[in-house]
């Protein structure tokens, strides 16, 4: 498999599909999609850090719904996506880092182990309209996690799973009532991640969000193919 050296990071509101765009180019550029909720979860389990107290805290604080602590789950963020770089591994994130303190630390950290001809950042773009009508249909499958793309599916009240015929299930981060919140801390924590990039020189990929995903693919591909050459 065609594995490149790049990160990518893809932006974009809540339902603009980064998750579906992440996973596209994970497959066509041998990225590893770096999901940092999922890896947080390998961390509260793993056997070998159990007895870690830092580890213990945070456990805590996630299963008691509480954010971790910013400078930990940075650390850990770190440590990971320089594990991948030692590897020769190119990475790609969706929709982090989120916050301003994050992205302060870790971009140049990206910058410094990919180059900055490496790292390729996007937008996304769907309205707000759209980002909320999105996630509000939206349903994943409960055993391989993968979407169900239903506008796209020839059903009006899908059951299974189109990769493995697992049940589907509505994450309860996507209930009406989260929807806007979502959308609202997008606005006020990452929006403005966007604008801090553009200040520091980076180019970021505008790409429109609406058409279908293995479209906006062939979008989201060009810089990054223009760049490797
Ligand atoms: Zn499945």
């Amino acid at each position: 498999m065609r594995t490149e050296n790049i990160a990518v990071v893809i932006y974009g509101l809540p339902g603009s599909g980064k998750g579906t765009q992440a996973s596209l180019a994970a497959h066509a550029y041998g990225l590893v999609n770096f999901d940092t909720g999922h890896h947080l979860e390998s961390l509260w389990y793993d056997p070998k850090r159990q007895k870690d107290p830092l580890i213990k805290r945070e456990r805590k604080l996630f299963e008691e719904g509480k954010l971790n602590t910013p400078s930990f789950v940075l650390a850990e963020v770190s440590k990971a996506v320089r594990a991948i770089a030692k590897k020769g591994l190119g990475v790609v994130f969706s929709g982090s880092p989120r916050t301003m303190y994050e992205a302060e630390r870790l971009i140049p950290l990206l910058v410094s182990l990919y180059k900055k001809k490496g790292v390729f950042f996007f937008f996304l773009d769907v309205t707000q309209k759209d980002a909320i009508e999105r996630n509000s249909k939206r349903r994943l499958c409960a055993i391989c996690k993968a979407p169900l793309l239903a506008k796209y599916y020839p059903s009006t009240k899908p059951k299974f799973c189109p990769v493995c015929a697992g049940p589907l299930y509505k994450r309860t981060l996507d209930d009406k009532t989260i929807i806007p919140k979502r959308v609202k801390e997008y606005n006020e924590r990452t929006a403005p991640i966007l604008k801090y990039l553009k200040k520091l020189g980076y180019r970021i990929n505008k790409v429109d969000g609406r058409p279908e995903p293995f479209k906006v693919f062939q979008l989201l591909k060009k810089p990054v193919n223009n760049g490797l050459r």
